[in-house]
């Protein structure tokens, strides 16, 4: 699950008269493909996680882009921390302290 999704707009003039899903612009290895996805949101101290999202993803690096009218939609969705439509279910997730490693080290 990735916490960051890249917007596709970037993308978009590879695409014009083609036809074709783009090239991956991270990598630019492989062509894109349809696939949906989910993604971590923190909004202030609140998590959410938001699935079934259509996106492009590379097969090669694995990046994710979606396009302006997704990211304008996980926005609108995430944008209180607490949805008020689509919730589905809840996590309970462990929380750890990295600290007790090593809190000095890069
Ligand atoms: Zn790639």
């Amino acid at each position: 699950m990735k916490t960051n999704i890249a917007n596709i707009d970037e993308l978009r003039h590879r695409q014009e008269g083609t036809g074709q899903l783009p090239l991956c612009g991270r990598c630019v290895q492989s062509q894109l493909e349809r696939q949906h996805v989910k993604t971590a949101v923190w909004r202030e101290a609140k998590l959410m996680v938001v699935e079934n999202i259509p996106a492009l993803v590379c097969p090669a690096c694995g990046e994710e882009f979606i396009g302006p009218e997704t990211a304008a939609g996980l926005q609108q969705m995430c944008q209180n921390g607490e949805s008020i439509v689509g919730l589905v279910s809840r996590l309970i997730v462990p929380v750890f302290d990295f600290a007790v490693l090593n809190p000095e080290r890069l």
